[in-house]
């Protein structure tokens, strides 16, 4: 399958890894928005959260288990965000399920704000 996340599991591309077990895989985001910019995905192609099943979320509920501990390794001291985004009007550019982390600064929350 030509993902570029999956091709980042199985060790065809290169990443920065922050956290990996079974399941789930967390990488530095090769164009960083903030301090910490962490991409948290599960090992299984979910192509997005629009694809969130009985049977496959499992994986996205150990994502979350673990986004405490991942967010500590990515040294996130004072809180973080969690963002995924879906489809074309979330502004997802790649197709396999990821949420990310983002921290090591006072995140602005209006980000909407004309
Ligand atoms: P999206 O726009 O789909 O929500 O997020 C995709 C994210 O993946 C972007 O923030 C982008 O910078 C990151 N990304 C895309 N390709 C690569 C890559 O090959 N390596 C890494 N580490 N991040 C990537
Ligand atoms: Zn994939």
């Amino acid at each position: 399958m030509d993902c570029i996340f999956c091709k980042i599991i199985a060790g065809e591309i290169p990443s920065a890894k922050v956290y990996e077990d079974d399941d789930i895989l967390a990488f530095k985001d090769i164009n960083p928005i903030a301090p910490v910019h962490v991409i948290v995905i599960p090992k299984t192609h979910i192509a997005s959260m629009d694809e969130i099943r009985p049977e496959n979320s499992a994986a996205v509920a150990k994502i979350f288990e673990k986004i405490p501990e991942i967010a500590r390794l990515a040294g996130c001291e004072n809180g973080y965000r969690v963002v995924s985004n879906c489809g074309a009007d979330g502004g997802q550019t790649v197709p396999h399920l990821h949420f990310h982390l983002l921290g090591g600064m006072a995140l602005p929350w209006d980000v909407f704000a004309k």
